[in-house]
């Protein structure tokens, strides 16, 4: 497929300058290896017409036949909309538009028969369809009993005749020109015979003319397959890279330090899931490789008592070691937490953010250069160029989700052999997500809470339940316990949600006069912020109004309450992170989720989880779940090696750990893909890293 891949799509019978543009600007879509790679979105069936009176709202996208009736604008401004009815002699329907409304005009009348696509929903106790797909009967009849493909385009290039089916004919001239075996295969042969795979060419015929639904699965099946396989290829043979070329620093002995703080210091037993965590670091550190461990623990595990031990084994073997944390607020809280177990043993500590006083910083670098300083804890101004290490042994990072890759790497530099890594998360990765995005790292899991802890109690309020929420915060401030109020802002400088804030912040110390509230924020100054929360940790302050910014770090085992405001607004995780910081004391604790009455199916389904189970791996999964295809958060996104076409990590989840057994097959063998036989596939690795070529430069 070389030549497809870098052969510009102005070449192709059908295209014209402004359709290679918008297929450019619009679609990312420059090759004909692109383009063919443009799958449908989409099949309807167009051998199934429905009766409108058999429509129900669950029914997926379905077509019916009919009329249009009673075409007309509603509303004024944002809410301006256009409805029509449609009807087919056995019912009505009623459609919608809320955009492109002028443009869509001029394609329907009260007069012709039209072919609608849609998702038929419930809304105020009536069906309708918002935004069908439109076609004219009869028009150009597909054959009948196969399935239509259904193409992303935009807006414009509907306007401008490139519609799902001027591209379908596109893809269709691409085929003539290069033939039947015009698509060069990149699995082995005898892969393809071993796993009875289609062929690629055949699959991405397939994909684009499908005969029937069977072939059409097995086609899907061999892209998603061949996408997620080179994904592994990719991770696996980096990391067996980094093996054999990193050599690692060893960790001889676990050292005195560890001994004593394990006999004299530690405030508590670890769980049993804590003390495999420490084993599995211990011998990562002694092999003479570096070690990059993912530590996966859900809010109140115990990460960070793990991550002190594995330090101390560092510092015991002679190195330093760092710990860096998203927030100033999180490290802030690492450091006092750390310093404290820590106690009298003679380890050095510091702290260094972007608010450490100049002076200080200048002293914290000259004892890092120096190796007076052992451990150093700190936001991202620890990977800053300015920051060097006497000898970093080991490097800890909390929170990864907000921490890339890249950063991860910059870490690396800053000692002569690479230092160890392990990095800690408390946003529980589905197995799926931890083969891909986080293929590179091993993992040990912490799946025990400490003893003693109750599980927090999760209840779904609506706005109207105000009053008795009210009676119930003051029950909980009667016996002593602290109470978070969260609102969403997203984006901190969204004015409408600072408003919600702060009435917020009015309305509860209204509610509740005699007791004292506090309020943290994005937009205080790092001092103020610092004292609101003082307020609050010190208990002189017992409920705390705030926005995601506790999301991470803030612990107050006093606190036994978290109410969520506007709940539909947060998705999952998040949902979680929040409901972690309560629970934290032995005392029972609650997680209120305030929300409209009106909701959305995803949203009640939101709730439902989070009412049913504190389980974070669970939760991860259905968050996976419910943000769809190809939906998953930004972060987790770029994270991934390569983007997906096809396959989903939520529903491919049983393809994705298969493609990654077939990748170490592959690998066990020729862990750097050097023999001849596995060619194919280092050739196509190479194609694809090359994959975002600048075609601004390419005439
Ligand atoms: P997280 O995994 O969310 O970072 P922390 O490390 O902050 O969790 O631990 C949460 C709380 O549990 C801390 O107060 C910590 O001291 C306590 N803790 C950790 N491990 C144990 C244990 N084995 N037994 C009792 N308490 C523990
Ligand atoms: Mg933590």
């Amino acid at each position: 497929m070389s030549e497809l891949s870098t052969k510009s799509l102005k070449h192709l019978t059908g295209m014209t300058p402004r359709r290679v543009e918008f297929l450019s600007v619009d679609r990312q879509v420059n090759s004909y290896e692109d383009l063919l790679l443009e799958f449908p979105y989409k099949y309807v069936d167009r051998s199934h017409i429905y009766a409108i009176r058999e429509l129900r709202s669950d029914m997926p996208y379905v077509q019916i036949s009919g009329r249009f009736l009673d075409i007309k604008y509603v509303g004024e401004g944002r809410s301006r909309r256009m409805t029509a009815q449609f009807t087919d002699g056995t019912g009505t329907v009623e459609i919608v538009w809320f955009r492109g409304i002028y443009y869509t005009r001029q394609n329907i009348n009260e007069t012709n028969e039209f072919l609608l696509f849609g998702k038929p929903t419930a809304f105020n106790g009536r069906l309708n369809i918002a935004h069908p797909e439109i076609e004219r009967a009869g028009a150009k009849e597909t054959a009948a009993g196969t399935l239509q493909p259904f193409y992303n385009t935009s807006e414009r290039m509907k306007r401008n005749g490139l519609d799902s089916n001027a591209i379908h004919k596109l893809i269709g001239n691409i085929f003539k020109e290069i033939g039947p075996t015009g698509i060069t295969e990149t699995l082995s042969a005898s892969l393809i015979r071993r796993l009875n795979l289609m062929t690629r060419g055949e699959a991405i015929l397939t994909m684009h003319y499908p005969p029937n639904t069977p072939t059409l699965e097995r086609a899907r099946y061999r892209m998603k397959f061949e996408e997620l396989l080179y994904i592994q290829l990719k991770i696996l043979r980096q990391r067996n890279s980094v093996r054999t070329t990193n050599s690692g620093i060893v960790f001889a002995h676990s050292g005195q330090l560890l001994a004593d703080f394990y006999n004299h210091y530690l405030p508590f037993e670890p769980t049993n899931a804590q003390k495999n965590a420490v084993r599995e670091i211990r011998a990562d550190l002694g092999r003479g490789i570096q070690m990059n461990r993912l530590l996966q623990g859900d809010v109140g595990s115990g990460k960070t008592v793990v991550a002190l031990m594995s330090m101390l084994i560092a510092i015991g073997n002679g190195y330093q070691t760092c710990l860096m944390a998203p927030t100033e607020i999180l490290a802030t809280q690492h450091f006092e937490n750390i310093s404290e177990m820590l106690g009298a043993m003679p380890v050095t500590i510091a702290l260094l953010t972007g608010s450490t006083r100049k002076k200080r910083r200048t002293e914290i670098l000259s004892q890092l250069a120096s190796g007076e300083l052992n451990i150093i804890i700190g936001t991202h101004a620890l990977i800053e160029d300015t920051v060097k290490f006497h000898n970093l042994g080991l490097a800890v990072v909390d929170e990864q989700h907000r921490f890339g890759v890249a950063q991860r790497s910059k870490l690396w530099s800053k000692s002569t052999i690479p230092p160890h890594i392990l990095v800690m998360t408390a946003t529980p990765i589905p197995r799926t997500l931890a083969m891909t995005v986080y293929g590179d790292l091993d993992v040990s899991v912490i799946n025990e809470l400490p003893p003693g802890r109750k599980p927090v109690r999760t209840e779904h309020y609506f706005h109207n339940n105000r009053n008795s929420l009210n009676n119930f915060i003051r029950q909980e401030l009667q016996k002593g316990r602290q109470v978070y109020v969260v609102y969403p802002l997203i984006e901190e400088s969204e004015s409408l949600d600072f408003k919600n804030l702060t009435e917020g912040f009015d309305y509860v110390k209204r509610s509740f006069p005699e007791y004292r509230v506090c309020m943290v924020h994005g937009r205080l100054k790092s001092d103020e912020k610092e004292a609101a929360m003082k307020e609050f940790v010190s208990g002189e302050a017992q409920i705390m109004v705030a926005t995601t910014v506790i999301e991470v770090g803030v612990n107050v085992p006093n606190a036994s309450v978290m109410v969520i405001e506007s709940a539909e607004r947060f998705g999952l995780s998040q949902l979680h992170q929040l409901r972690g910081r309560v629970g934290r004391g032995a005392d029972q604790s609650y997680c209120i989720l305030m929300t409209d009455t009106q909701l959305q199916e995803d949203t009640r389904k939101r709730m439902q989880t989070m009412v049913s189970t504190t389980d974070g791996f669970e939760i991860a999964e259905a968050d996976l779940h419910l943000r769809g295809p190809g939906d998953i958060d930004g972060t987790q996104q770029s994270g991934l090696p390569m983007t997906l076409r096809v396959a989903n990590l939520a529903r491919d989840s049983e393809i994705v750990r298969y493609s990654r057994e077939i990748a170490q097959q592959i690998l066990a063998p020729d862990p750097m893909l050097t023999s001849p036989e596995n060619e194919i596939y280092t050739r196509r690795l190479d194609e694809l890293a090359r994959e975002r070529i600048n075609w601004s430069r390419i005439s």
